[in-house]
């Protein structure tokens, strides 16, 4: 076997370092909030914690887990609540492995309808 190989960069790490050019709708010191790039609905939000944490099976049944987690759907509440105020059609979700789209945890945050995928 090959020895240690070299970390892969993490994109949505370096989001949550504010690294790249994606615009965060909203940060603090636990979550940072930001677009989904290929949003599949009217309003398509991804929150993610700042630290790397793959997946859901990575939280650990603590304190400190159920208040990152709770606080990450208050702030996605937060920010679709204020950016379509109108709708009452939100939904919120995690990946379940092994169906991650990328390894760091992340709730999708969504206002209805959804945006039917171009296929081509
Ligand atoms: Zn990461
Ligand atoms: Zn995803």
């Amino acid at each position: 076997m090959a020895g240690a190989s070299a970390p892969t960069p993490c994109v949505f790490c370096e989001i949550a370092r504010n690294s790249t050019s994606t615009p965060l709708l909203h940060f603090d010191d636990k979550v940072v909030a930001f677009q989904d790039i290929r949003p599949s609905a009217f309003r398509h939000y991804l929150v993610i914690p700042v630290d790397h944490i793959p997946t859901v099976k990575d939280l650990q049944r603590r304190e400190e887990d159920y208040s990152l987690v709770s606080h990450m759907l208050n702030v996605g509440q937060t920010l679709l609540r204020q950016d379509a105020p109108q709708s009452s059609q939100y939904r919120f979700g995690f990946h379940q492995p092994p169906l991650n789209s990328v390894d760091h945890l992340h709730l999708h945050c969504l206002v209805l309808p959804f945006i039917p995928r171009q296929r081509d």
